[in-house]
């Protein structure tokens, strides 16, 4: 790599901003900008176990004086680094590229989308064996790997360059993984935060630094449980750590572990256990432990209970092998054998809770990334209105938003070709009525569930049942906020009001009820 200016910097590598995502961008300091001689839109080699190459942008001002480097998961995995690790960066002289050959990684793609393609990823900059996301107008993004350039070296994709798919090798060395089937990364998880810094804590450490725990003579923790609702992101989560700490990730389903024959379920636990050993470090994922784990005392089968038996006495020996993590998942923590919670087993137990409006719209901007807008799209509005939707749900919101504006341009669609033309797709754009069609088609999963968040709707906002209004303020909000004035009279307050109306009447002005006596 031929290098314009020689300085070099060591920073330490944090969280990108939300929406460099994909993006190949760098944040730097400006004063470390500086002393790397590099300006904004230039490009600097990122050199951990493996050098990539990253656009420059000024950091946000958090974390300036403080010598690090916001880069994203696709750039960490790159440079072979992860959070919290320092990188090496100097100033990269990238031209730009005539010819890029890229490899599809999760997406077959043809020749005739390669002017769409190129147009999602002008003025990246790459450099050959690199891996890069595109989003696409779905909320699902498309890996590539760069297999080619001319020139070699950095380069930085031009308007001009010429994007060449490359052919699958004959050898097949690298199966191509199923479509949508992309690596999940921190970025990728949003209204996790603390939840996510506790699993990192937990996880990453051991793996990662298992002598640590050797010489302080602690026992590194074993296995985490985490628990919650369906769809709101424990395989998620459990995947990014994997993907971040360069694990080998073994997924499993509860029920796919039982079998019929006599001894075939534990087998398949105790081989589960060796290949995650032997390929140590890695994290064995047990989703639904609650169909192979459930209480002993309350279940019948003697499949179940060898099962659990197998798991206990597995995990008890994984001491032997530091390497290997277990997380499990489950949507009923209470079903689960008390003995599997015990210290040195499941130990760490995480809540996965329902997203709050910051979190809904953390994860919507996660599933919109590829999405041309409108003027008029309020994410904001509509993190508001999605109260009770889990990840999964805002996952589908965006899917189905996607899908509402691409009904618009099908009567333009050639059935028979396949084809979308290029200018069919650039004129794409979700509108807020998009949105508002989607929400009437998904239904939040998690509304049954208990939920506390401050709503923002305000009486004022209610219009009419003045008296209603009155009633509810004098039962609800004044024993909240009058404490105090309640106790000094000796007024208990009411554990309950009840509002009950027919259908339609709650818009009439209810007629004049006697005041109600507290009790
Ligand atoms: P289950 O208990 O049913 O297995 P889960 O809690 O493991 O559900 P995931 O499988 O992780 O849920 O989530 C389903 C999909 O929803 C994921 O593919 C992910 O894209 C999306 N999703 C869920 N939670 C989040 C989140 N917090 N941020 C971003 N995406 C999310």
């Amino acid at each position: 790599m031929s290098d314009a200016n020689p300085a070099a910097l060591k920073l330490k590598v944090t969280e990108p901003y939300p929406k460099d995502v994909g993006r190949i961008l760098a944040r730097l300091d400006p004063a470390d900008m500086a002393a790397l001689g590099v300006g904004a839109g230039e490009i600097v080699a990122v050199i951990g176990k493996r050098t990539t190459v990253a656009k420059v942008m000024p950091a946000q001002k958090e974390y300036r004086g403080q010598a690090r480097v916001q880069i994203d998961g696709v750039i960490r995995q790159n440079a072979g680094v992860s959070l919290n690790q320092s990188v090496e960066v100097r100033k990269a002289a990238a031209r730009p590229a005539e010819r890029v050959r890229l490899a599809p990684q999760n997406i077959s793609v043809r020749d005739t989308d390669l002017g769409y393609l190129g147009a999602l990823i002008d003025g990246l900059p790459v450099l050959t064996g690199d891996k890069i996301t595109v989003p696409l107008f779905g909320s699902r993004p498309a890996d590539f790997e760069v297999t080619a350039t001319a020139p070699t070296g950095p380069v930085q994709i031009v308007a001009a360059t010429v994007v060449e798919l490359a052919r699958p090798s004959a050898s097949g060395d690298t199966p191509p993984k199923e479509p949508g089937d992309h690596p999940v990364s921190y970025e990728d998880i949003g209204g996790l935060r603390k939840e996510l810094a506790r699993l990192r804590e937990i996880v990453e450490l051991p793996l990662r630094y298992p002598e640590v725990f050797e010489r302080l003579g602690i026992d590194a923790p074993k296995g985490v449980l985490l628990y919650g609702p369906p769809g709101c992101g424990k395989t998620a989560l459990a995947r990014a750590v994997a993907r971040e700490t360069n694990a080998k990730f073994y997924a499993v389903n509860g029920p796919e572990i039982i079998h019929k024959f006599y001894g075939e379920s534990e087998a398949h636990l105790r081989k589960l256990f060796d290949e995650a050993a032997r390929t140590a470090p890695s994290i064995i994922f047990l989703d639904e432990i609650d169909a192979i784990a459930p209480k002993r005392e309350t279940t019948v089968g003697d499949v179940e209970k060898r099962v659990v038996a197998q798991l206990l006495a597995l995990m008890d020996g994984l001491s032997k092998s530091k390497h290997v993590m277990v997380i499990a998942a489950t949507n009923l923590p209470n079903n689960i054998d008390p003995a599997l919670r015990r210290p040195g087993r499941f130990d760490r137990e995480i809540s996965i809770g329902i997203p709050d409006q910051t979190g809904r719209r953390e994860i919507l901007d996660i599933h919109s990334r590829g999405m041309p807008f409108a003027p008029d799209v309020d994410l904001s509005a509509v993190a508001a209105g999605t109260h009770g939707f889990v990840g999964a749900d805002l996952e589908a919101l965006c899917r189905e938003a996607a899908m509402s504006c691409l009904r618009r341009i099908l009567p333009e669609f050639d059935f028979a070709t396949q084809h979308i033309p290029y200018n069919l797709l650039t004129r794409l754009e979700v509108e807020m009525a998009d949105f508002r069609a989607a929400m009437r088609e998904v239904e939040p999963s998690a509304i049954r569930e208990v939920l506390v968040e401050v709503p923002h709707v305000r009486l004022d906002r209610v219009g009419g049942l003045g008296d209603v209004k009155q009633q509810l303020r004098e039962a609800v909000e004044w024993p909240l906020k009058y404490p105090e004035l309640f106790r000094k009279l000796g007024w208990s307050r009411r554990r309950g009001s009840c509002c009950a109306a027919r259908p339609g009447a709650a818009r009439r002005s209810s007629p004049r009820q006697p005041r109600p006596r507290w009790r």
